[in-house]
Protein backbone atom coordinates (compact mmCIF):
# COMPACT_ATOMS: atom_id res chain seq x y z
CA UNK A 1 0.00 0.00 0.00
CA UNK A 2 1.42 3.38 -0.47
CA UNK A 3 0.30 6.72 0.79
CA UNK A 4 -1.27 8.76 -1.22
CA UNK A 5 0.55 12.45 0.19
CA UNK A 6 1.21 13.95 3.68
CA UNK A 7 -0.76 14.98 6.15
CA UNK A 8 -1.95 18.27 6.45
CA UNK A 9 -2.01 20.48 9.01
CA UNK A 10 -5.34 19.95 10.08
CA UNK A 11 -4.74 16.39 11.27
CA UNK A 12 -1.78 17.22 13.17
CA UNK A 13 -2.45 17.65 16.87
CA UNK A 14 -0.30 17.28 20.27
CA UNK A 15 0.48 13.73 21.92
CA UNK A 16 -1.96 14.90 24.97
CA UNK A 17 0.39 15.20 28.56
CA UNK A 18 0.14 17.27 31.56
CA UNK A 19 -0.39 16.82 34.81
CA UNK A 20 -4.39 16.16 34.48
CA UNK A 21 -3.33 13.25 31.88
CA UNK A 22 -0.70 11.73 34.10
CA UNK A 23 -3.41 11.60 37.32
CA UNK A 24 -6.07 9.65 35.36
CA UNK A 25 -3.82 7.08 33.59
CA UNK A 26 -2.52 6.46 36.95
CA UNK A 27 -6.01 5.57 38.27
CA UNK A 28 -6.64 3.21 35.03
CA UNK A 29 -3.70 1.42 35.78
CA UNK A 30 -4.96 1.50 39.16
CA UNK A 31 -7.90 -0.15 38.34
CA UNK A 32 -6.62 -2.13 35.67
CA UNK A 33 -9.12 -0.93 33.02
CA UNK A 34 -7.80 -0.52 29.22
CA UNK A 35 -9.07 2.07 27.01
CA UNK A 36 -9.31 2.87 23.51
CA UNK A 37 -8.65 6.35 24.08
CA UNK A 38 -4.64 5.51 25.39
CA UNK A 39 -4.29 2.37 22.68
CA UNK A 40 -4.74 3.90 20.16
CA UNK A 41 -3.47 7.00 21.24
CA UNK A 42 -6.47 8.84 20.21
CA UNK A 43 -5.57 12.71 19.60
CA UNK A 44 -8.86 13.60 21.30
CA UNK A 45 -8.40 12.46 24.79
CA UNK A 46 -7.95 15.77 26.32
CA UNK A 47 -11.04 16.65 25.29
CA UNK A 48 -12.86 13.81 25.76
CA UNK A 49 -11.66 12.63 29.27
CA UNK A 50 -11.67 15.99 30.22
CA UNK A 51 -14.69 16.72 31.77
CA UNK A 52 -16.20 19.61 34.08
CA UNK A 53 -16.45 23.10 32.81
CA UNK A 54 -19.80 21.86 31.03
CA UNK A 55 -17.97 18.88 29.35
CA UNK A 56 -19.01 15.18 30.09
CA UNK A 57 -16.64 13.33 30.48
CA UNK A 58 -16.48 10.12 28.10
CA UNK A 59 -14.12 7.21 27.69
CA UNK A 60 -13.89 3.97 25.66
CA UNK A 61 -13.54 0.83 27.45
CA UNK A 62 -12.15 -2.24 25.18
CA UNK A 63 -13.63 -5.54 26.36
CA UNK A 64 -13.19 -9.47 25.68
CA UNK A 65 -9.72 -9.12 25.03
CA UNK A 66 -6.77 -7.54 22.60
CA UNK A 67 -7.73 -10.36 20.00
CA UNK A 68 -10.17 -10.35 16.94
CA UNK A 69 -11.23 -13.03 14.74
CA UNK A 70 -11.30 -11.05 12.36
CA UNK A 71 -8.52 -8.74 9.99
CA UNK A 72 -9.56 -5.68 8.96
CA UNK A 73 -7.49 -3.98 6.48
CA UNK A 74 -7.68 -0.63 8.27
CA UNK A 75 -7.51 -1.87 11.98
CA UNK A 76 -4.38 -2.60 13.98
CA UNK A 77 -5.76 -5.18 16.40
CA UNK A 78 -4.36 -8.76 16.53
CA UNK A 79 -5.88 -11.28 14.89
CA UNK A 80 -6.51 -14.97 15.94
CA UNK A 81 -8.97 -17.56 14.67
CA UNK A 82 -8.76 -19.00 18.41
CA UNK A 83 -8.46 -15.80 21.05
CA UNK A 84 -7.97 -16.62 24.96
CA UNK A 85 -11.35 -17.69 26.42
CA UNK A 86 -13.41 -14.77 27.56
CA UNK A 87 -12.55 -13.25 31.46
CA UNK A 88 -15.62 -14.54 33.41
CA UNK A 89 -15.09 -11.16 36.01
CA UNK A 90 -14.53 -9.10 33.31
CA UNK A 91 -18.04 -7.75 33.64
CA UNK A 92 -18.24 -7.36 37.54
CA UNK A 93 -14.65 -5.88 37.50
CA UNK A 94 -15.56 -3.19 34.59
CA UNK A 95 -18.70 -2.13 36.33
CA UNK A 96 -16.91 -1.63 39.55
CA UNK A 97 -13.43 0.18 38.05
CA UNK A 98 -15.79 2.66 35.78
CA UNK A 99 -18.03 3.40 38.75
CA UNK A 100 -14.94 4.21 41.16
CA UNK A 101 -13.52 6.77 37.81
CA UNK A 102 -16.50 8.52 37.92
CA UNK A 103 -16.79 10.15 34.49
CA UNK A 104 -20.25 10.23 32.92
CA UNK A 105 -20.78 8.31 29.64
CA UNK A 106 -18.97 4.97 28.81
CA UNK A 107 -18.62 3.62 25.56
CA UNK A 108 -17.83 -0.34 25.60
CA UNK A 109 -16.40 -1.57 22.47
CA UNK A 110 -15.02 -4.79 21.48
CA UNK A 111 -13.06 -7.55 19.09
CA UNK A 112 -15.08 -9.43 17.21
CA UNK A 113 -15.33 -13.19 18.81
CA UNK A 114 -16.88 -15.33 15.87
CA UNK A 115 -15.31 -18.28 17.60
CA UNK A 116 -18.11 -18.33 20.49
CA UNK A 117 -21.80 -19.24 19.90
CA UNK A 118 -23.32 -16.01 20.49
CA UNK A 119 -20.27 -13.87 19.43
CA UNK A 120 -20.08 -12.59 23.22
CA UNK A 121 -23.48 -11.10 23.59
CA UNK A 122 -24.16 -12.28 26.50
CA UNK A 123 -20.77 -10.86 28.01
CA UNK A 124 -21.04 -7.75 26.61
CA UNK A 125 -25.09 -7.53 27.88
CA UNK A 126 -23.94 -8.67 31.57
CA UNK A 127 -21.13 -5.61 31.24
CA UNK A 128 -24.10 -3.37 30.60
CA UNK A 129 -26.19 -4.54 33.29
CA UNK A 130 -22.90 -4.65 35.63
CA UNK A 131 -22.46 -1.03 35.14
CA UNK A 132 -25.99 0.59 35.64
CA UNK A 133 -26.20 -1.40 39.16
CA UNK A 134 -23.28 -0.38 39.86
CA UNK A 135 -24.02 3.49 39.00
CA UNK A 136 -27.74 3.08 40.00
CA UNK A 137 -28.14 4.07 36.70
CA UNK A 138 -26.42 7.06 36.79
CA UNK A 139 -23.72 6.33 34.07
CA UNK A 140 -24.55 6.36 30.42
CA UNK A 141 -23.56 3.45 28.46
CA UNK A 142 -22.65 3.11 24.89
CA UNK A 143 -22.11 -0.41 23.06
CA UNK A 144 -20.48 -0.37 19.76
CA UNK A 145 -20.85 -3.62 19.22
CA UNK A 146 -20.10 -6.61 16.20
CA UNK A 147 -22.21 -7.58 13.29
CA UNK A 148 -22.66 -10.92 15.54
CA UNK A 149 -23.03 -12.47 12.02
CA UNK A 150 -26.36 -11.11 11.59
CA UNK A 151 -27.35 -13.34 14.49
CA UNK A 152 -30.52 -11.25 15.53
CA UNK A 153 -30.57 -13.43 19.22
CA UNK A 154 -27.14 -11.54 20.04
CA UNK A 155 -28.53 -8.27 18.60
CA UNK A 156 -31.53 -8.67 20.66
CA UNK A 157 -29.27 -9.67 24.09
CA UNK A 158 -27.34 -6.17 23.69
CA UNK A 159 -30.63 -3.89 23.06
CA UNK A 160 -32.61 -5.38 26.13
CA UNK A 161 -29.36 -4.95 28.16
CA UNK A 162 -30.34 -1.28 29.45
CA UNK A 163 -27.99 0.35 27.30
CA UNK A 164 -28.49 3.88 26.42
CA UNK A 165 -26.89 3.97 22.62
CA UNK A 166 -26.21 0.57 20.11
CA UNK A 167 -23.83 1.37 17.72
CA UNK A 168 -22.19 -0.16 15.26
CA UNK A 169 -20.19 0.96 12.03
CA UNK A 170 -20.84 0.35 8.71
CA UNK A 171 -16.89 1.45 8.41
CA UNK A 172 -17.41 2.46 4.58
CA UNK A 173 -19.79 3.15 1.41
CA UNK A 174 -21.08 -0.15 0.06
CA UNK A 175 -18.65 -0.35 -2.67
CA UNK A 176 -15.58 -0.60 -0.44
CA UNK A 177 -17.00 -2.91 1.78
CA UNK A 178 -14.61 -5.77 0.64
CA UNK A 179 -11.44 -3.63 0.00
CA UNK A 180 -12.16 -2.07 3.60
CA UNK A 181 -13.19 -4.59 6.21
CA UNK A 182 -12.73 -8.03 6.80
CA UNK A 183 -14.27 -10.32 4.35
CA UNK A 184 -17.22 -11.60 7.25
CA UNK A 185 -18.50 -8.21 7.56
CA UNK A 186 -20.86 -6.72 4.78
CA UNK A 187 -22.86 -3.94 3.87
CA UNK A 188 -26.17 -5.76 3.90
CA UNK A 189 -26.06 -7.64 7.12
CA UNK A 190 -24.70 -4.27 8.95
CA UNK A 191 -27.81 -2.54 8.23
CA UNK A 192 -30.07 -5.27 9.37
CA UNK A 193 -28.16 -5.20 12.95
CA UNK A 194 -28.78 -1.83 12.66
CA UNK A 195 -32.93 -2.30 11.85
CA UNK A 196 -33.02 -5.20 14.22
CA UNK A 197 -31.74 -3.33 17.00
CA UNK A 198 -33.86 -0.09 16.85
CA UNK A 199 -36.65 -3.01 16.45
CA UNK A 200 -35.87 -4.83 19.57
CA UNK A 201 -36.54 -1.60 21.70
CA UNK A 202 -32.95 0.25 21.39
CA UNK A 203 -33.28 3.77 22.64
CA UNK A 204 -30.71 5.00 19.97
CA UNK A 205 -28.86 4.07 17.10
CA UNK A 206 -25.49 5.10 15.87
CA UNK A 207 -22.65 4.05 13.05
CA UNK A 208 -19.88 5.64 11.29
CA UNK A 209 -18.07 6.19 8.27
CA UNK A 210 -14.26 6.74 7.88
CA UNK A 211 -13.46 9.15 5.06
CA UNK A 212 -10.57 9.08 2.85
CA UNK A 213 -10.98 5.07 1.72
CA UNK A 214 -11.72 5.97 -1.60
CA UNK A 215 -15.28 6.61 -1.81
CA UNK A 216 -17.20 10.27 -3.45
CA UNK A 217 -18.80 12.78 -1.85
CA UNK A 218 -22.16 11.44 -3.89
CA UNK A 219 -21.96 7.68 -2.30
CA UNK A 220 -21.16 9.48 1.14
CA UNK A 221 -24.61 10.77 1.09
CA UNK A 222 -26.01 7.76 -0.41
CA UNK A 223 -25.13 5.56 2.12
CA UNK A 224 -25.64 7.85 4.59
CA UNK A 225 -29.68 8.22 2.74
CA UNK A 226 -29.46 3.99 3.20
CA UNK A 227 -28.33 4.71 7.04
CA UNK A 228 -31.35 7.04 7.67
CA UNK A 229 -33.63 4.86 6.16
CA UNK A 230 -32.82 1.50 8.32
CA UNK A 231 -33.81 4.01 11.37
CA UNK A 232 -30.06 4.83 12.45
CA UNK A 233 -30.16 8.27 14.82
CA UNK A 234 -27.01 9.12 14.84
CA UNK A 235 -23.77 8.94 12.72
CA UNK A 236 -20.15 10.10 12.64
CA UNK A 237 -17.72 10.65 9.47
CA UNK A 238 -14.36 11.10 10.51
CA UNK A 239 -10.74 10.83 8.16
CA UNK A 240 -9.40 7.23 8.03
CA UNK A 241 -5.53 7.32 9.29
CA UNK A 242 -3.34 4.38 8.49
CA UNK A 243 -2.46 2.66 11.81
CA UNK A 244 0.97 1.26 10.15
CA UNK A 245 2.84 1.03 6.72
CA UNK A 246 1.14 -2.80 6.38
CA UNK A 247 -2.28 -1.54 6.68
CA UNK A 248 -4.48 -0.04 3.86
CA UNK A 249 -3.20 3.11 2.31
CA UNK A 250 -4.92 6.83 2.65
CA UNK A 251 -6.23 7.62 -0.56
CA UNK A 252 -7.36 10.97 0.52
CA UNK A 253 -7.10 13.55 3.01
CA UNK A 254 -10.63 14.58 2.83
CA UNK A 255 -10.34 18.30 3.48
CA UNK A 256 -12.54 19.88 6.67
CA UNK A 257 -14.88 22.05 4.29
CA UNK A 258 -16.17 18.82 2.64
CA UNK A 259 -16.69 17.24 6.00
CA UNK A 260 -18.76 20.58 7.00
CA UNK A 261 -21.11 19.82 3.26
CA UNK A 262 -21.32 16.27 4.25
CA UNK A 263 -22.42 17.11 8.19
CA UNK A 264 -25.01 19.49 5.92
CA UNK A 265 -25.96 16.68 4.33
CA UNK A 266 -26.54 14.20 7.48
CA UNK A 267 -28.98 17.12 8.72
CA UNK A 268 -30.94 17.68 5.58
CA UNK A 269 -31.50 13.36 5.79
CA UNK A 270 -32.80 14.05 9.29
CA UNK A 271 -30.05 12.23 11.57
CA UNK A 272 -30.82 13.17 15.42
CA UNK A 273 -27.55 14.20 15.98
CA UNK A 274 -24.06 14.49 13.69
CA UNK A 275 -20.31 14.57 14.24
CA UNK A 276 -18.41 15.42 11.45
CA UNK A 277 -14.65 16.33 10.96
CA UNK A 278 -11.13 14.78 10.22
CA UNK A 279 -10.32 14.06 13.71
CA UNK A 280 -13.82 12.40 14.50
CA UNK A 281 -13.88 9.45 16.16
CA UNK A 282 -17.00 7.11 16.21
CA UNK A 283 -17.00 7.39 20.18
CA UNK A 284 -15.76 11.79 19.88
CA UNK A 285 -17.35 13.55 22.63
CA UNK A 286 -20.14 11.15 22.77
CA UNK A 287 -21.48 11.66 26.34
CA UNK A 288 -21.59 15.52 25.23
CA UNK A 289 -23.86 14.59 22.41
CA UNK A 290 -25.69 12.87 23.66
CA UNK A 291 -26.47 14.63 26.83
CA UNK A 292 -27.29 18.12 25.08
CA UNK A 293 -29.39 16.66 22.19
CA UNK A 294 -30.73 13.57 23.05
CA UNK A 295 -32.12 13.61 26.07
CA UNK A 296 -33.04 17.62 25.40
FE1 LIG B 1 -10.53 -4.45 14.09
FE2 LIG B 1 -13.14 -4.62 14.64
FE3 LIG B 1 -12.20 -5.47 12.26
FE4 LIG B 1 -11.66 -6.81 14.51
S1 LIG B 1 -13.70 -6.52 13.54
S2 LIG B 1 -10.20 -6.34 12.88
S3 LIG B 1 -11.43 -5.15 16.01
S4 LIG B 1 -12.21 -3.34 13.05
FE1 LIG C 1 -11.47 7.93 23.64
FE2 LIG C 1 -13.14 7.92 21.56
FE3 LIG C 1 -12.60 10.20 22.81
FE4 LIG C 1 -10.73 9.04 21.33
S1 LIG C 1 -12.65 9.91 20.56
S2 LIG C 1 -10.44 9.90 23.40
S3 LIG C 1 -11.17 6.87 21.66
S4 LIG C 1 -13.67 8.42 23.72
Amino acid sequence: WKEKASKPDWLKRTVPGGDKYVDIKAKLRELKLHTVCEEARCPNIGECWGGGDGHTATATIMLMGDTCTRGCRFCAVKTSSAPPPLDADEPANVAKAVAAWGIDYVVLTSVDRDDLPDGGAAHIAATIAGLKTATDGGLLVEALVPDFQGDVGAVRTIAASGLDVYAHNVETVPRLQRVVRDRRANWEQSLATLRAAKAEGARVTKTSLMLGCGENADEVVDAMRDIRAAGVDVVTLGQYMRPTKRHMAVAEYVTPATFAALEAAAKDLGFLYVAAGPLVRSSYRAGEYFLTNVLR
